[in-house]
């Protein structure tokens, strides 16, 4: 395990993923804080044929770029929820 707070690994062809989350960091999560982590795990399985396209074409995906996305979109969903 990485030092982030989880690791998910999809696979998109068969709509099944695997996330593996570091306990000791979201040990002492707050409910907000889990909600986001939970979201952007969830993001990532929806994004992950993406990145597995950009590397089938010889594209590097660039994990910065990738983080950032999944990042800004958890946000978007996190507010769209709040809204209504
Ligand atoms: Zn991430």
């Amino acid at each position: 395990m990485c030092s982030a707070v989880a690791e998910t690994h999809a696979d998109w062809r068969y709509l099944h993923a695997v996330i593996r989350w570091n306990t000791e960091k979201v040990l002492g999560a707050s409910d907000s804080e889990l909600e986001k982590y939970v979201i952007h795990e969830y993001v990532h399985c929806l994004t992950d044929e993406l990145v597995s396209y950009a590397t089938n074409h010889h594209q590097a995906a660039d994990m910065g770029q990738v983080e950032r996305v999944v990042s800004e979109l958890t946000l978007a969903i996190q507010f769209a929820f709040r809204k209504s």
